[in-house]
């Protein structure tokens, strides 16, 4: 099975829209280091038209990956929705251009040869691209333990990591005595007082 899209009706029918959809499971793949999986198959749906050029294909690409979450480490779901736009042209890609292609988020010209247009690969890019840079398993991670190691989203642990360094009280004073020099970015350090 590939993700296929046959020219020769859209080839004959200028203006016709060719609609299709995709279901299709893909193999996990490295991102930064981390394999990257798939928790479900990948869904695209969308249409395909003839266009000066070469061919417009568009649609939505779902799917739900299985990402590292970069503070604590565990895996989880990541559901992934996405809208994407291609013009493919007949022919051979230039060097240059596929660097070009690469940085485009949401168009991209792709090329193709023979027959048919094979979506696939494109369909990978997109979905690599919208990986976050730092991946979390939710907003309010609480990360690892730096001592420990234990994952601390499951509950605390009897590390005195908390245990507030005397030279950080001193600076919280600083802080309160000198509101005249106090930038916005020392905020955070008054609010935690205990
Ligand atoms: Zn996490
Ligand atoms: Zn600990």
């Amino acid at each position: 099975m590939a993700m296929v899209i046959e020219t020769e009706e859209l080839e004959r029918n200028p203006g016709k829209v060719l609609e299709f959809t995709f279901e299709e499971s893909f193999g996990s793949f490295e991102y930064k280091g981390e394999s990257v999986e798939f928790a479900e198959d990948v869904l695209v749906k969308g249409g395909a038209v003839r266009v000066k050029d070469g061919f417009m294909v568009w649609g939505d690409i779902i799917t739900t990956l299985r990402l590292h979450c970069s503070r604590c480490l565990s895996s989880f779901d990541f559901p992934l929705e996405l809208e994407f736009e291609i013009e493919y042209r007949r022919g051979v890609e230039e060097a240059h251009s596929k660097e070009r292609s690469l940085k485009e988020d949401d168009f991209r010209i792709s090329y193709f040869s023979g027959e048919n247009i094979d979506i696939e690969d494109d369909v990978k890019q997109f979905i690599i691209l919208s990986i976050p840079m730092k991946p979390l398993c939710k907003e309010d991670c609480k990360g690892l333990c730096p001592i420990c190691g234990k994952n601390l989203n499951e509950g605390e642990c009897k590390c005195s990591r908390e245990a507030e360094d005397p030279r950080w009280n001193a600076l919280k004073e600083l802080v309160k005595g000198g509101v005249g020099n106090g930038g916005s970015k020392e905020k955070d350090v008054e609010g935690s007082e205990g």
